[in-house]
Order: structure tokens, then sequence, then C-alpha cells
């Protein structure tokens, strides 16, 4: 996969503005904090960053494209950019225990802290990109700030995250934080249609991801953003009146769709946490949908029997979480939901 020029960055212009001039006035700080929403382009932004960076042979604020360095760096292999995810914590767990939750430190020193001591590989410099970095736990980010005020040679350590608050202060004053913006809606939906996605799916699926250019794509390749469609429809009838049919075997069948896409892309994810995660993203859709029923709803009575509604998906999700029987949690929740929203017509 190519990378993306700092220039093609979509909707982040002071942003890219600040890392152009900074790259251009040689003033880029060893840590940079990108801050901002899941889906607005932080990780994307890293990637361009990153290869500008590492190449041999820049044109002003440009990657040549061209040397070893952007030619492996295109390629996905090259040895002094290093990406940090998630998916690593399982990667380094000696014990089989860990639930992939916290960044430890058994992560960030083989991937971080050991290989920014060290010389880079191919001559230019290293970057590090740490995705998700408000899960690195306090006694990780303790030991990255050596790193962060002292790396061996030209290293650019980028923490990417939507929650800036949870790192440590500590973390927070050796770094630049560079702030990312929520995008508007209108925006996403003519990106999307630029990228040639239907204008009906490219609206809903704006609309959903609430201004997510990331999220909107990646629910659109996860194929939610149809079922979303539905379930939001079936949400309004229940309101008008009218029962929805059968929503405990509607939440099943679209998240077990879910959990396939999922396994697809990672054959050693895990089925039943795959099939949670879709129900608890309908369960958050659904919420996010009532709510804003609630903005305009003038009728004390709907507002009242929406906030049930929502209780009730709260509740739901609560289960889910403690490992309650999803068929059984699915089925109160229609009760409940039926009960609350549908008896009062
Ligand atoms: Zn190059």
């Amino acid at each position: 996969m190519t990378a993306t020029s700092l220039q093609q960055i979509f909707g982040q212009e002071s942003a890219v503005t600040w890392l152009r001039q900074a790259y251009l006035a040689d003033r880029l700080p060893h840590g940079l904090i990108f801050a901002g929403p899941v889906g607005v382009g932080k990780a994307t932004a890293a990637r361009a960053l990153a290869k500008l960076f590492l190449c041999e042979n820049p044109k002003q604020d440009d990657a040549c494209g061209k040397c070893e360095s952007c030619r492996v760096f295109d390629a996905g292999n090259h040895p002094d950019y290093h990406v940090i995810t998630k998916e690593l914590i399982r990667y380094h767990d000696k014990t089989g225990k860990s639930k992939g939750i916290d960044l430890s430190i058994n992560v960030l020193r083989p991937e971080v802290i050991e290989p920014a001591g060290r010389k880079a590989v191919m001559g230019r410099g290293k970057v590090f990109a740490i995705e998700q970095a408000e899960l690195m736990n306090p006694q990780a980010q303790n030991a990255l700030l050596k790193t962060l005020e002292e790396p061996a040679g030209r290293t650019l350590i980028v923490l990417l995250t939507d929650q800036p608050g949870s790192l440590l202060a500590t973390i927070r004053s050796r770094c630049q934080t560079v702030r990312f913006g929520a995008l508007d809606k209108d925006r996403v939906c003519k990106e999307l249609a630029r990228r040639g996605v239907d204008p009906a799916l490219a609206e809903d699926a704006a609309e959903l991801s609430r201004g997510s250019l990331g999220i909107a794509l990646k629910w659109m390749e996860d194929g939610v953003v149809a079922p979303a469609r539905e379930l939001l429809g079936q949400i309004d009838n229940l309101f008008a009146g009218t029962a929805p049919d059968d929503l405990p075997g509607w939440f099943k069948n679209a998240a077990e769709a879910y959990a396939q896409k999922q396994l697809e892309r990672d054959d050693l994810a895990s089925k039943d946490q795959a099939t949670r995660e879709g129900l608890t993203l309908y369960l958050l859709l659904a919420g996010e949908h009532i709510r804003r029923r609630m903005i305009d709803e003038p009728d004390p009575a709907n507002l009242e029997s929406a906030c049930a509604a929502i209780d009730a998906l709260t509740q739901a999700e609560t289960y889910l979480d403690s490992n309650v029987n999803t068929s059984l949690v699915f089925q109160q929740l229609t009760v409940k939901l039926e009960g609350e929203v549908g008896s009062k017509k």
C-alpha cells in the first residue's frame, strides 16, 4: 500500500500545516502526540510523516517515492518504521493470560524502547507509531520517558490517541501535541462519493460515523452500514407503535455476519469475542439514534420512553460485558423495549 503524502491527508489542514512547517524547519520534536477522534486521519498522517522522515531524497516536504527507503516503505516492510498496535499484546504475552487490554512494558520494551536505542537499519532514522497510546499502562509510560527524551539518533515517536488525557502529564510535557478534529459530515460524504461509493451508501455511512472518514470506510468494509440502517428503521417503527419482528434474531444474524468479516481479516480472532463486539456496536448505534431522536422530541411521554429504551440498551451492553448468555440478553432487551416504548402507543 502506497503511503499518502501529507498534502493528501483529508480534512486536517491545521495539523498537516503544522507538521509540514516543523519538518521543513527541521524542528520536529522526538515525541509527537496525534490527538483526535477515531478515524479522522491520525494513522494516515503518521504513516505519511514517517515515509517523508525516512526518505533519502525528499523534495521539499514530499517523499521522493523512488529511493530505496520509499520503495521498502511502500512495500510495507521498512525496517525502521515500527507500528505498535494492540495486536502485539497477544504476540508478546508469554503467559497466554493477557486479555489484550494493556500495552505493557512487555510490549514497549522490545517494540519501542530497545529498537529506539539502536542505530537505524537503513541509516536515515527511525519512526515509531504507537496506536491507541492510551492503552499504555502507567508503568509502560514511565519506561518510555527516557526514550522520548534521548532516543539514539534521528528518531520520531508518534503517540496516537483519542484520549490524550489518559497519558501521564510527564509524557505530554515531553511531546508536542498535534490536534486532529472531527470532520464535517458533508465533507465525509463528498469524499466517499469521490472515491466511487454509491451516493446513498455514502450518505448513510457519513451520517452513522458522525464525521469520521476512517470509521465510515471501515463500516462499509465490515458490511455494517446497511444492517445499521435497517436497525434504525426498526427503532423508528417501534416508536411509531409497530413492534419489530424478531429483534433478538435480527441482532444474532447481524452480529454473526459482523464476526464473519472480522475472522476473514484475522483468522486468530475469537469468533465469540467478535460476535460480542458486533452486538455491542449495534447496541451503541441504536442508543445514539434514540438520543438523536430525543433532540427534537416535543412530547414528554415519548421522551420518557426514549430514556427507558436507552437504559435498556445500556443494561444489555453491561450484560454482554459480563458474559451473560447473548440470546437471553436480547430476549430481555426486546421485552423491555416493547414494554417501555411499544406499550405507550
Ligand atoms: Zn524517497
